[in-house]
């Protein structure tokens, strides 16, 4: 066994124990608010990790920090990765990393009195006998598409996995998709292995930037159980490229009786291009008015809802995915339902105002960020901050050509580096995230809601103040 250094002893003497250090760290407020029997746990992991690297460590001057200090920030750490509500000053509308799509208010109170009791999700109130789930959501959803009947999943991977294990089984179990659709979505999601683990046999025609109709007729036979088409909705491809429409494989499809299902993911309900200078993007509307067979989307994308698998089309195909075993297994809870139900209600509707978060950050007016910016700017008057513009998308692997002008609030920090003050801004009490680009720290007010702007007022506060004091104690180190 090796021996440790000599100068470790005393180091680990230094260390306290576990109970010891629960008491420091109580009595100079560097405790979070969580359970006492995980703040133990952390502090006994982290002091025996502590302990570890004195063993080893040949370098005297490491140890040298205050080991209650060095566990306040451990615990620190450890709280701040509590799930919880932060500002999204990047300027993406759909991140993916932030929760994609936020809820509208009245998908919000509905999710949150009907979690908060009893409910009627499978109870027929006009019977008082049992009722389906999701019913109401679904029937109101499949008008809302133009479909004759539609059903909801956990998200669109496995509203795709329930069409792939219904539609494309033994005898009949190849899928015919074009080689410029075997996509990978992100976070996991592959289109080929979406296939395989569906029991699917995938079944390429033509190349990456040119499919023809007659690709796939020629590659329909006795084996084919479906034709799928991918929106490519995260990327796009220009030049020589070519493809039928959907329209035409849809006719293909009917020609040979071969259901034509169409994974569009993002999952638009209105024109996006009548609110914003984006492209067009399919909606759901015009995928169901070509006669595709099944489509399936993400709530969470441009449709603006919760977490969900939307599945519209043929009223006998989706009542095949509901029977399918499966189905039970990728069932939708009840605040989904009820998130999603009051969604569609808003789709429904036909508001000159639109109380969708998304669309609303969308629409937008540049002049109205720039305001904002002005007035938390002209608030805190510092000399490092000033309004700036740069360019929001839409991200969450949507439109990815699309960018719009926006107005930004950016702050170039004197004494602190770049990585510095993002984190800064991360750990104010309402944590916020920014863009980094150059040699400013950009937040993009467009994908900050208007009741935001006090706490990002304070986040920033705090920001310049960590600066200046950075400042002074770069001098103090000098003096
Ligand atoms: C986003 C997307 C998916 C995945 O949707 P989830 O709801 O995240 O499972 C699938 N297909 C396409 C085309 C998409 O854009």
């Amino acid at each position: 066994m090796d021996r440790a250094p000599d100068h470790s002893f005393a180091r680990l003497r230094e260390l306290p124990s576990v109970d010891a250090a629960l008491r420091q760290l109580e009595h100079r407020g560097l405790l979070p608010d969580l359970p006492q029997s995980l703040l133990t746990d952390i502090v006994r992991d982290r002091l025996a990790a502590r302990r570890a690297e004195i063993m080893s460590s040949q370098n005297l001057e490491v140890e040298l920090r205050d080991p209650i200090e060095m566990l306040g920030e451990a615990l620190e750490a450890f709280a701040n990765a509590r799930l919880q509500p932060v500002i999204n000053g990047t300027g993406v509308l759909l991140h993916t990393n932030l929760g994609r799509v936020p809820w509208n208010a009245a998908a919000v109170n509905r999710a949150v009195s009907v979690a908060s009791g009893y409910s009627n999700l499978e109870f027929d109130l006009e019977t008082g006998e049992r009722g389906k789930r999701g019913d109401f959501a679904e029937f109101c959803l499949a008008k809302a598409c133009g479909a004759g009947a539609t059903t909801l999943v956990n998200n669109c991977a496995s509203a795709l996995i329930l069409i792939l294990r219904e539609l494309a089984n033994e005898p009949r179990a190849e899928v015919i998709i074009s080689r410029g659709e075997l996509i990978e979505i992100g976070g996991g999601f592959r289109i080929p292995e979406i296939l395989e683990i569906s029991g699917a046999r995938l079944r390429e025609v033509g190349t990456t930037n040119r499919t023809r109709l007659s690709d796939y007729e020629k590659a329909i036979g006795p084996e084919t159980g479906m034709i799928l088409k991918v929106h490519r909705s995260n990327f796009y491809q220009e030049g020589f490229v070519e493809e039928p429409s959907l329209g035409e494989l849809v006719a293909l499809g009917q020609a040979n009786q071969v259901p034509v299902v169409f994974d569009l993911g993002s999952g638009a309900m209105s024109h996006l291009e009548e609110q914003a200078p984006v492209s067009h993007e399919p909606t759901m509307l015009e995928a169901m008015h070509e006669k595709v067979d099944l489509v399936c989307a993400s709530a969470d994308k441009l449709f603006g809802g919760p977490q969900a698998g939307i599945i519209a089309g043929r009223k006998e195909l989706v009542q095949r995915m509901k029977k399918n075993p499966l189905f039970r297994a990728l069932r939708c809870d009840k605040v989904f339902i009820a998130a999603l139900q009051e969604t569609v209600l808003l789709h429904l509707e036909n508001h000159t105002e639109t109380p969708l978060p998304f669309n609303r950050m969308l629409s937008a007016d540049v002049d109205a960020l720039k305001n904002r910016a002005l007035k938390i700017t002209e608030d805190l008057n510092g000399a490092n901050l000033a309004v700036g513009q740069s360019v929001s998308r839409c991200g969450g692997g949507t439109m990815p050509r699309d960018t719009f002008p926006s107005a930004t609030i950016d702050f170039k920090p004197v004494h602190l580096s770049l990585t510095a003050a993002a984190r800064v801004l991360r750990g104010a009490s309402f944590p916020v995230v920014a863009r980094v680009e150059k040699d400013v720290l950009k937040i993009d007010l467009r994908t900050v809601f208007p009741a935001q702007d006090g706490p990002l007022r304070e986040a920033l506060q705090v920001l310049i103040e960590a600066d200046r004091e950075s400042s002074e104690a770069n001098v103090r180190d000098e003096g």
